[in-house]
C-alpha cells in the first residue's frame, strides 16, 4: 500500500473548503481585489531573495525539484504566494496601481507535520501592490477582520498588531537588541545566540519559555521609529478604533520573512492550540527591488491559512450559508432488462438539469433502496418488468415512503413540482 506523503491530507468532503473559496472571493471582488494564478514552480532564487537566506522557511523548509539540466535554475515548489505575485507584477508589465489580486492554492514547506501545520497546505492570499498610504493599512486590516467575524461568523480570534518601521529603523534597532542580547548571553538558548548573529529580529518567535521571558524586558521596535514612521504607527491605531476595530499590539510579533517592513498583523485564535495563526500579513515596501525590479513597489497584503480556518469553521459551520446539494433522484432499474430504459430516463432529467443516479450495479429491490437512502435520495424512480411495459415508473418518497405509479411522460413535470 503507498499511502500519501507525510504532513499531506486528502480532503473527501470539500463542502466547507469550497463555501470559504466562494465567499472570499466574492468579499474581494467587492472590495475590487481580481483573481490572478500565478505557478506553483518558481525559481529557489526568487524566494532567496524575497523572503531571506537566513529564514527557516530557505534553510530548512523548501521542496527543491531535482533539475534535469545544469543550465537550468533550480526549481522549487513554492512556499507562499506573495513573492510569485510581485514577480507577476513586475514581469507581465505595467498594471495600473494599486493592483489589488487575489489567488489561492497549494504551498509546500518541509515543515515537521502537527495540528493545523502541514507540508502541503494552502492559502487564500490578496495584496495590494503599489500604494503607500497608511489609510490602504487600514482598510485592508479592517476588510479582513469583517470578514472573519460577520461572513463567516468566527468569534474566538484575536487581531495582532506591530509596526516594524522603515530599512533604517530596523537597522538602527537591530543594533540595539543585539546590545541588549550580547548582556543576556548567558539565559538564551544556542539556536536564538546564531539567530543574533544571523536573522536577529527572529529571537522573538522562539518557544523555549527562558528566552520568552527574558524578551519581555527586551526592547521594542516600535518604541524606536523614526519620526515619519512613529507618526503613521499613531495614525494606524487611531483610524482602526475609529473603525472599532478590535485589536491588540504584539511588540514582538515580527513574522518570520525578510520582506516586511511597516505594519505586520496576525489573526490568532487559541481554538487552533499551537499553530494559532490563521492569517497573517503585513506591508512589504522592498519586496520589488528585492527581487530585481528597478523601482520599489510600497504593497501591503495577508494569506489566510485555509486548513487552519477552517478548522474554526469547523465548529461554526451550522450558522454557515453553506448551499446543500440539489435533491438527488435515483432510478432503480430492478433487472438489467430495465437499465436501457434507466439510461434513457436519466438522459432527459439530466437534460432538464435534475439530479440524478441510476443504481446500475444491480441488486435485491431492497439493498438497492437501502442503498438510495444513503445517497440521500429524495425520490426512487423504481422501473421493473411491470412499469417497462406500462411506459410507468414506480415513484417512491423517501422521506414519506408514499409510493405512487405515474406515466413516464408525466415524470419531469412531477419531480420539478
Ligand atoms: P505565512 O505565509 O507564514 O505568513 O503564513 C500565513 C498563514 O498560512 C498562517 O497564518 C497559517 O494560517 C498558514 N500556514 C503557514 N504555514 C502553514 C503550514 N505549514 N500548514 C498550514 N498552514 C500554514
Amino acid at each position: 500500500m503507498i499511502s500519501r506523503i507525510k504532513g499531506t491530507q486528502d480532503f473527501l468532503d470539500l463542502r466547507l473548503f469550497n463555501f470559504l473559496i466562494d465567499s472570499t472571493k466574492k468579499y474581494l471582488q467587492s472590495f475590487n481585489f481580481i483573481e490572478i494564478a500565478t505557478t506553483i514552480i518558481e525559481p529557489l532564487e526568487l524566494f532567496k531573495r524575497s523572503l531571506g537566506v537566513e529564514t527557516d522557511v530557505i534553510t530548512k523548509e523548501m521542496y527543491v525539484v531535482q533539475s534535469t539540466s545544469e543550465t537550468e535554475d533550480r526549481i522549487c515548489l513554492r512556499p507562499e504566494a506573495t513573492a510569485s505575485i510581485m514577480r507577476a507584477f513586475i514581469e507581465n508589465g505595467a498594471q495600473t496601481t494599486p493592483w489589488k489580486v487575489f489567488s489561492w492554492g497549494p504551498m509546500f514547506r518541509h515543515e515537521r507535520p502537527q495540528k493545523g501545520r502541514y507540508r502541503q497546505f494552502h492559502q487564500i492570499t490578496m495584496e495590494i501592490i503599489g500604494s503607500q498610504s497608511t489609510a490602504q493599512d487600514v482598510y485592508f486590516i479592517t476588510m479582513l477582520d469583517r470578514f472573519f467575524h460577520e461572513r463567516v461568523s468566527l468569534i474566538n480570534y484575536a487581531l495582532l498588531i506591530n509596526f516594524l518601521g522603515c530599512s533604517e529603523d530596523r537597522a538602527a534597532f537591530k543594533k540595539i537588541l543585539h546590545e541588549f542580547l550580547e548582556k543576556h548571553t548567558a539565559q538564551i538558548c544556542e539556536n536564538c545566540m546564531r539567530r543574533k548573529e544571523t536573522n536577529i529580529m527572529r529571537v522573538f518567535d522562539c518557544k523555549v519559555p527562558t528566552c520568552q521571558e527574558l524578551y519581555r524586558s527586551a526592547p521594542h521596535i516600535a518604541d524606536n521609529l523614526c519620526g515619519t514612521c512613529s507618526a503613521e504607527w499613531e495614525q494606524i491605531k487611531t483610524m482602526l478604533e475609529q473603525l472599532s476595530v478590535t485589536f491588540s499590539y504584539a511588540p514582538s510579533l515580527v513574522r518570520g520573512l525578510d520582506y516586511y517592513s511597516k505594519t505586520v498583523f496576525e489573526f490568532v485564535s487559541t481554538e487552533l492550540g499551537a499553530q494559532n495563526a490563521f492569517c497573517g500579513g503585513g506591508r512589504y515596501d522592498q519586496l520589488a527591488q528585492l527581487i530585481g525590479a528597478r523601482t520599489d513597489q510600497p504593497s501591503i497584503g495577508a494569506a489566510i491559512g485555509i486548513e487552519r480556518i477552517l478548522l474554526l469553521l469547523e465548529k461554526v459551520q451550522n450558522k454557515l450559508p453553506i448551499t446543500t446539494l440539489p435533491s438527488l433522484h435515483v432510478i432503480i432499474p430492478v433487472f438489467k432488462e430495465q437499465q436501457m430504459l434507466a439510461l434513457l430516463i436519466a438522459d432527459e432529467l439530466h437534460a432538464q438539469n435534475i439530479a440524478t443516479e441510476i443504481l446500475l450495479e444491480g441488486d435485491s429491490l431492497k439493498s438497492m433502496l437501502r442503498k438510495a437512502n444513503k445517497l440521500g435520495a429524495q425520490n426512487c424512480i423504481i422501473i421493473g418488468e411491470e412499469e417497462q411495459k406500462t411506459h410507468t415508473v414506480k415513484l417512491k418518497n423517501m422521506t414519506t415512503g408514499q409510493e405512487e405509479q405515474i406515466a413516464q411522460a408525466a415524470l419531469i413535470k412531477k419531480l420539478k413540482n
